[in-house]
């Protein structure tokens, strides 16, 4: 055996292992670099457009011997951070903005370096009870009793594909039953729903788009219909999906009334709650959302309404058993995970499509200890109240249109020109307020017509933000009318 060989791969792989000198330069340039973004967070635009769009990055491939730190750092501040959308700046109010809270960042920083194994009890046991601890925590405030499990997964959209995967399994529904199944959503359920139902193998069942109401609401009236119907036709109604909070336009379809008919017909009632359901945090969300602890599962994005970077939804089902149902698994090769698992400490990764993955429950518990519920609590409240208020003060425009007062933290609007196409107005106003880059609003389609979305949701988004963003309103809206 060639013993020299071995040694000068093992220098030649050192710098895999910084030293504790390596280690303490790279962190603090690291930090603050960090620092440096989150001190100009409040000046630097919120929306970039930029020539080349991040494409330098091929200009420094990757190759044999690594780069100087600075070159790197430098390459991510320029290359990734100075194109497209800031969506930890306080002024982002497009689709449903994140946010990213600092402590879940330390979180991570640490999850990473102690690289726990989280997809298993017998391989970390705090860690997966730290995961069940956030679940859990969760599970309360909706109001989910104690029978309930759940999964945290990267995003509302797996979290969704387990949401029907359990439904599918749980309401017995085999290949040869797919194409007589029916499930009922509206034109305004997000699109990760068809997805996860193809995905799910279910794309030959019958999707039943029941009608909204004028405040974009599913009407429960319909869907009693079209169940009774497709029934009468001998049909086999299985799943409701129910929006929490819907992306489009924020509005909760009438929770308590779809339990009601989903009990009564014996469907399994979904509620994605991937935006508003953290709202049920404070009290006048906990209002909107009445009955979303009646549902038999439910999606919440931790990275949306609690602030998260990115890659943190979860799925809570119920009857905790439904979940386990299809994800569980066995395998020779765990044989020894199996022999120490504890019965009341199921692994995520009998509870997950997934088996190695991020230690995700860090970054939920870290904030939570070090800052407790009450901030997270008034920070939701204060996104509604603030959402109301903006409504409030666009009505006093004249010209301007409003959708329905905001059920959590959405408001839709558009302005109708003294001449003209409003479409083609709004969307010019849409892009006049994006190019302006100080604050960001998307649009939507509402009814057939262009419509402008406030969505209120960062935790550094406040009331300095919001009148920031009506005066801009107003301002593109003079500027665009006058030149028609
Ligand atoms: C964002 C969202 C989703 C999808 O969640 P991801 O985390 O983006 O995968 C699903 N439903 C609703 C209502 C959402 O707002």
């Amino acid at each position: 055996m060639d013993l020299e060989a071995i040694q000068t791969l093992e220098q030649q792989s050192a710098t895999l292992d910084p030293s504790p000198e390596d280690r303490l330069k790279a962190t603090e340039a690291v930090v603050s670099q960090a620092e440096a973004f989150l001190s100009d967070l409040h000046q630097s635009p919120v929306f970039n457009r930029s020539d080349s769009e991040g494409a330098g990055l091929n200009d420094t491939p990757v190759r044999e011997s690594g780069y100087e730190l600075e070159t790197v750092l430098s390459l991510f501040k320029s290359q990734m951070l100075e194109s497209g959308l800031n969506p930890a700046s306080p002024r982002h109010f497009g689709y449903i903005p994140g946010s990213g809270l600092f402590h879940s960042a330390l979180a991570d920083y640490l999850a990473a370096v102690s690289n726990r194994y989280s997809g298993i009890y017998a391989a970390s046991p705090g860690a997966v009870r730290c995961e069940h601890l956030v679940l859990k925590w969760m599970a309360d405030f909706l109001g989910y009793p104690s029978t309930m499990a759940g999964d945290l997964t990267s995003g509302g959209s797996v979290a969704t594909l387990s949401a029907v995967v359990t439904a599918r399994d749980a309401m017995g529904i085999r290949a040869k039953d797919v194409e007589r199944s029916v499930i009922y959503m509206t034109e305004h359920t997000h699109h990760c729903v068809e997805k996860a139902i193809r995905i799910a193998g279910l794309s030959e069942s019958i999707i039943r788009f029941v009608d909204i109401d004028d405040t974009l609401r599913m009407r429960a009236d319909h869907l009693a219909d079209r169940v009774r119907a497709d029934k009468g036709e001998g049909l086999n109604p299985f799943l409701l999906i129910a929006t929490a909070g819907t992306t489009n336009t924020g509005s909760v379809d009438p929770l308590m009334d779809l339990h009601t008919i989903a009990r009564d017909f014996g469907l399994w009632f979904h509620v994605d709650g991937a935006y508003g359901g953290a709202f049920a945090l404070c009290e006048p969300g906990k209002k909107a959302l009445a009955g979303i602890e009646l549902s038999d599962s439910v999606v919440m994005d931790p990275h949306k309404g609690l602030f998260l970077p990115f890659g943190t939804g979860a799925v809570l089902v119920r009857d905790g058993i439904k979940l386990h149902g299809p994800h569980r698994y066995e395998a020779d090769y765990m044989q020894d995970t199996s022999a120490l698992a504890r019965p009341d400490m199921i692994s995520p990764a009998e509870l997950s499509p997934e088996l190695s993955r991020h230690f995700r429950g860090l970054r939920l518990w870290l904030p939570l200890m070090l800052c407790g519920t009450a901030p997270f609590r008034a920070a939701l409240e204060e996104k509604m109240l603030l959402a109301r208020y903006f409504y409030q003060e666009l009505s006093q425009i004249e010209g301007v249109e409003l959708g329905p007062f905001p059920d959590l933290s959405i408001v839709i609007f558009r302005y109708i020109p003294k001449k003209g196409d409003p479409d083609g107005f709004n969307e010019r106003l849409a892009h006049e307020i994006q190019n302006d880059g100080q604050v960001f609003l998307s649009s939507t389609m509402v009814n057939g017509s262009f419509v402008l979305r406030m969505a209120i949701l960062s935790f550094r988004s406040h009331l300095k933000e919001v009148n920031q963003t009506i005066s801009i309103i107003k301002d593109k809206i003079r500027q665009l009318d006058n030149c028609v």
